[in-house]
């Protein structure tokens, strides 16, 4: 017979908690299982006005709505608060009743803005320490990559300003020294700021964009460390801070960092030779520009000279900021047969700059060319570690675009994103060990009777587990 559903329910009666109309492997209730916030109240109380004023929202439900969203994809607060209202699985992850009123959405905003990008730091941090404690990453082989993020500003948004005018308010901004000028007119961006032009590959254009820059841990990819800074950064400038961090955070020393091509830098491979990390970034070739390209000087670190093709000493001379200039006798290249292609045009000799860090350089070069199975392997390892960290984040936690403007609400929605996704890897982890231990825990029921574990659907089972 052809059934009917009545569908004008009038009241909706419900006897025991939100949690039985949940199913047990929906991700809220995964995560709920690892999620540890009670150290939350102690480390924001002294954003709050101690015995006066109105009482704030609990610190920990605010930080479950921002988890919330997150976690299913939803990214913008007014979203996130309309789909609350309905959705029985965020009321009873941010522990509301289905009769109790939700916090209003722009509460959320001035919460990020009351406790700072610091306060979010630590909680991403606490999810790495979680994970470092629950043996699922290790902090040996890290993994090191940087994505773009485009900004949330439209394209109108853009204005071009002479390149000079730019340069000095960048320098006065971040203390640095100017850099160097490659045009006459730069855009910048007058309703985000921070965000600078950049772009993935060459034949793609310049949008306005931040950076992350992570770090994943090898074990099952944990996230081990994010920094967000503005698109133009170069990644090559983060890597030392970065294994840095890791150090501090994890109270480990990584034996072994990955990274790509864009990090193979002479000070990068200095900079990991001096902690005893093992580097295992692809040095690119010296680029071919004249017929007697700098690999045919053969650098000589025990006398500190060069030797050109001809076998003739060039010593060092001027320093510079970043090396020092080595110069030939005019006399040595007076009659050799490769002047015409060695000397620049109206030189008598040969000058050739040489950075503090070429021979880490060569050092790294000559690896490349003697990379064992294992070094390939774990090369091979960082493209689905890092890379596949930066597509689950940009897929399906939002992290495509930036949701905020400003560097700080960046930062804020960088650690956010990466403590769920460490959230999630713990979830796994201990989802695994749950079904193992059911799986191997000794059998007290009679054999194939029908109320053994072992016979019940995982679902069940899991019920039993909990
Ligand atoms: S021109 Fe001078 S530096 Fe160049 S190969 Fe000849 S001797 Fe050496």
């Amino acid at each position: 017979m052809l059934g009917r559903k009545e569908r004008n329910q009038l009241e909706l009666f419900i006897t025991g908690s939100l949690r039985q109309l949940i199913p047990d492997d929906h991700v809220l209730v995964r995560v709920d299982r690892v999620l540890d916030l009670s150290w939350l109240r102690q480390e924001v109380a002294d954003c709050y006005c101690l015995g006066d004023g109105r009482p704030g929202i609990d610190p920990e439900v605010a930080v479950r709505l921002m988890l919330a969203g997150l976690l299913l994809g939803i990214v913008h607060d007014r979203k996130l608060m309309r789909e609350a209202h309905v959705n029985i699985a965020i009321r009873w992850f941010v522990g509301y009743g289905l009769h109790e009123a939700l916090p209003d959405h722009s509460s959320l905003t001035r919460i990020r803005q009351r406790w700072g990008a610091e306060r979010f730091e630590k909680i991403f941090k606490r999810t790495v320490e979680a994970c470092l404690k629950a043996k699922i990453a290790t902090a040996e082989v890290v993994h090191i990559d940087a994505s773009l993020i485009r900004a949330n500003v439209s394209w109108d948004s853009l204005v071009e300003r002479h390149v000079g005018e730019v340069l000095d308010e960048n320098a006065a901004a971040t203390n640095e020294k100017k850099g160097r000028q490659s045009g006459k007119f730069k855009k910048v961006c007058v309703t985000d700021p921070d965000a600078t032009m950049a772009t993935n590959a060459r034949n793609r254009r310049l949008e306005p964009a931040y950076k992350q820059h992570t770090a994943v841990d090898d074990k099952v990819g944990v996230i081990l460390d994010v920094e967000v800074t503005t698109g133009q950064t170069n990644e090559g400038d983060i890597i030392e801070l970065q294994v840095d961090e890791v150090g501090r955070t994890t109270g480990i020393r990584p034996t072994a960092v990955t990274a790509d091509a864009g990090y193979a830098y002479a000070k990068v491979y200095a900079a990991l030779e001096k902690r005893d990390i093992d580097a295992i970034i692809p040095a690119k070739a010296e680029p071919i520009r004249s017929r007697v390209p700098m690999r045919r000087f053969r650098y000589d670190a025990k006398h500190d000279i060069l030797k050109c093709p001809k076998g003739r000493i060039l010593r060092p001379k001027r320093p510079l900021k970043y090396g020092r200039f080595f110069y030939s006798r005019a006399k040595d290249c007076a009659r050799c047969p490769l002047r015409s292609d060695c000397l620049s045009k109206g030189r008598a000799n040969k000058a050739v700059v040489v950075g503090d860090d070429y021979p880490a350089l060569l050092r790294a070069r000559r690896r490349r060319e003697r990379w064992s199975a294992e070094d390939r392997r774990l090369y091979q390892r960082h493209r689905w570690r890092s890379e596949g960290f930066h597509g689950e984040a940009k897929s399906w936690h939002g992290l495509a675009r930036a949701i905020r403007r400003g560097l700080s609400n960046m930062k804020i929605q960088a650690y956010l994103t990466a403590a769920v996704v460490n959230l999630k890897r713990l979830a796994a982890a201990l989802y695994a060990l749950i079904s193992v231990s059911i799986a191997f825990r000794p059998c007290a029921w009679p054999h194939r009777a029908t109320s053994c574990p072992k016979m019940l659907p995982m679902r069940k089972r899991r019920s039993i587990a909990e």
